[in-house]
């Protein structure tokens, strides 16, 4: 499992506690354990008259409330599920709470307490900081999002959802093939032997999934290696004329692209590209063009450590 760098939130330690409270919620004493269901209408044991006249006792109207008759009955409508709930029975609150609790990320609702819309506001903005948790870890422990991480460990804290959800510039490119293709490379969909190494019917170690073009030994064939560092003369000729010379003739154009390209780290490079809005229809179109050259030969995976053994440095 790669590293998570450590992130603060803008509900610091928010998870955790919502962690622990999972592990410690448990139904109050001297009441069944609340189960799981559907519509309170449905499901309640007892006949709505019955806690409706708890409820107006419990929960005298507020004088400031405006007189709104369909209000009064959204209220109405809440209490009575909130009150099922508090005596154990299926009811759409219940449901929402125990739901909440089984995000992938937990949030905690307390059960006991008449939702409000304090409360209400509260357990939206969780909602979106465990959704947003939630993307962040499943693309940091990917084994197969490198792009995505790249981009991901350039986040600022606090991280929230717009940070990690939003529309990107390389969604813009007009062709849809290049397109089509720059999001293929986002997503680890594309045709690089290190992904279509996981496609085939075997376990194909990682080592063994090796670069189709220079087949050498310690080449494993992923983005930044057929993009950027393959030293082929197919894929070297696709670099320096479709990117390198391109960024640096195109119409808004990218001066010391070279220079850049030698100085700086690949996977850098790589995310420099991916992240500057002018760049990506020549971005997109040269990744196109290498997908197109590698789907054009067959993949290089050796078939035993002996075979693999055999292969160029
Ligand atoms: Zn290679």
């Amino acid at each position: 499992m790669r590293n998570v760098p450590e992130q603060s939130w803008t509900s610091a330690g928010i998870a955790a506690q919502a962690d622990a409270n999972l592990r410690t919620f448990n139904p109050p004493p001297n009441r069944p354990a609340l189960k799981p269901g559907g519509s309170s209408v449905a499901r309640a044991p007892r006949v709505a008259g019955e806690l409706n006249t708890s409820i107006t006792s419990q929960h005298p109207a507020d004088p400031a409330d405006p007189p709104d008759p369909k209000r009064q009955v959204h209220r109405h409508t809440v209490r009575e599920a909130w009150q099922l709930a508090q005596h154990g029975h299926s009811s759409w609150w219940g449901d929402l709470c125990l739901s909440l609790l089984e995000l992938p990320v937990s949030v905690l609702v307390n059960l006991e307490e008449m939702p409000t819309v304090d409360i209400v506001r509260s357990a939206l903005a969780q909602v979106e900081l465990s959704l947003t948790r939630h993307l962040f870890d499943a693309v940091m422990t990917s084994e197969r999002l490198p792009v995505l991480q790249a981009r991901f460990r350039r986040l600022v804290s606090p991280i929230k959802l717009s940070h990690v959800c939003r529309q990107r510039p390389y969604l813009a490119v007009t062709n849809p093939k290049h397109r089509e293709a720059l999001v293929r490379l986002l997503s680890s969909d594309h045709p690089l032997g290190v992904e279509e190494g996981r496609r085939q019917g075997w376990d194909i170690p990682r080592h063994r999934r090796v670069c189709r073009f220079c087949r050498r030994r310690w080449a494993i064939e992923d983005e930044v290696h057929a993009l950027l560092e393959c030293e082929d003369p197919r894929l070297a000729l696709l670099r320096d004329v479709d990117l390198l010379s391109a960024l640096e003739r195109q119409e808004e154009p990218l001066p010391g692209a070279r220079r850049m390209y030698a100085r700086m780290p690949s996977w850098d490079f790589l995310d420099y590209l991916l992240r500057t809005s002018r760049l990506l229809t020549t971005v997109a179109r040269f990744v196109y063009l290498v997908f197109e050259l590698v789907e054009s030969a067959p993949p290089l995976f050796p078939a035993s450590e002996s075979e693999w053994l055999e292969l160029a440095m």
